[in-house]
Formats: structure tokens, sequence, C-alpha cells
């Protein structure tokens, strides 16, 4: 246990020195060969994640040991590990490159890298969702069996690995990738939330983060 812990650990700390994430964004987790998942808790910079920090939950989502409460995106990895058996990791980041073509235009649809097109595929853009509700793992299920890498519309990335080292350096070629075509290619039209979209947005700031209406928003 201790070196699935440590292994997770590392790997957190990777996403943050290299700038995947800000502030307490983001989640890594990863299968446990006894089927439980471990992942990183909510609100803690995955910069400062320690050993003690990290939470066990089950396949179905129930906290199996640890302090502090499971990331609030824990869905997105249960929904992978339900229906990946071959999967044993998962990594959400915000990298910059990769989020520009979530708000922009998801230039992985284009045969542009050989390489790239060989270890990530095509890359799905899924439909917006609101975080920290079913709705981002549902915009997952058409393409969960079929990616290992997944663009998430104005909001980030996602992917996935045998191990967690497989789950970051997809990350890591995902981020590297969208900066090569951004660059390239330029952003385009920035796609805005709409209002029902932004409705749904205050409703989780409150269930789901605890936090107010955000000012310029009430
Ligand atoms: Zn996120």
């Amino acid at each position: 246990m201790f070196l699935y812990k440590k292994e997770l650990v590392k790997f957190c700390h990777k996403v943050y020195e290299n700038k995947f994430v800000a502030a307490t964004d983001g989640n890594l987790s990863l299968r446990l060969p006894d089927g439980n998942i471990l992942i990183t808790p909510s609100g803690k910079n995955k910069g400062d994640v320690a050993i003690e920090d990290l939470i066990i939950i089950s396949e179905s989502g129930e906290k199996v040991n640890g302090t502090g409460k499971p990331s609030s995106e824990n869905k997105i990895h249960l929904l992978i590990y339900q229906n990946r058996p071959d999967i044993n990791a998962v990594v959400h980041c915000h990298p910059v490159y990769a989020s520009v073509l979530s708000i922009t235009k998801n230039l992985f649809e284009l045969p542009v890298l050989p390489e790239v097109i060989l270890t990530l595929g095509k890359v799905p853009l899924c439909e917006y969702g609101t975080p920290s509700t079913e709705e981002l793992p549902n915009s997952m299920k058409p393409y969960v069996k079929k990616s290992n890498a997944f663009l998430l519309k104005n909001h980030g990335a996602v992917t996935t690995g045998k191990n967690i080292e497989e789950a970051y350096f997809r990350m890591e070629k995902l981020e590297h990738a969208a900066q090569i075509l951004f660059t390239a290619f330029g952003g385009g039209k920035i796609n805005t939330l709409t209002g029902s979209e932004l409705e749904k947005l205050m409703a989780a700031a409150k269930d789901s983060y605890g936090i107010d209406i955000p000012f310029g928003y009430k």
C-alpha cells in the first residue's frame, strides 16, 4: 500500500511542478490490487499532497479510508474504472494549451502529428458538463470505452493509463501536442457558457463546493 501511495504522491507533485494545475485544481487516482481506488482529497494543492492526505474509496464511490473528503470529481474516475478493466490510473488537470483547445477548437481532430496520432488517437472533445455533477462523467460516456485521453469542453483534460506513470505521460504528451497545434493554428472563436450552464454552475458552487455566488454573477 505504501508504494502505491508514494507513487501517486510523486505524480501529484509532477502535475503541479509542470503547471498542469493551479491552486487546488486537478485530481489523480489509481486502482489498488483489491479493487478499491486511491484518490487525491478535495481542496488540496497537488504540490503539497502527502501520503497521509490520500483517500481510499470503493468502485461505487463510498469512502473506505482517509480523513479528508475525496475529490469532488471522483465521478469521472469511477466512470472510467467501471468501464475499463484495462485501466488502473486516471489523471485530471487543467493544462493551459489543452484547456485553450477545449474552449476554442479541438485541433486533435486534425491528423497532424504522427506520434500523437499513434499514442493518443483522435482525442475527443466531450460536451460541456457542470463540474462536480453527473453531467461531466455523462459527457465522457460516448468515448470512455475507446479513448485514453479526453478534452472536457470549457474545462480541461483527462487521461488514463494501465498505471499512473502511463496516465501522467499521456497528460504530458497531450499538453505538449496541444501547445504545438495551438502555436501552429492559433485560437478560434471562444465558446462561452450559456445562461442555463451558468445557472447550474452557481447551483454547484453552493452544493458541491460550499462557496457563495462569485462576484459579478449574483
Ligand atoms: Zn477540473
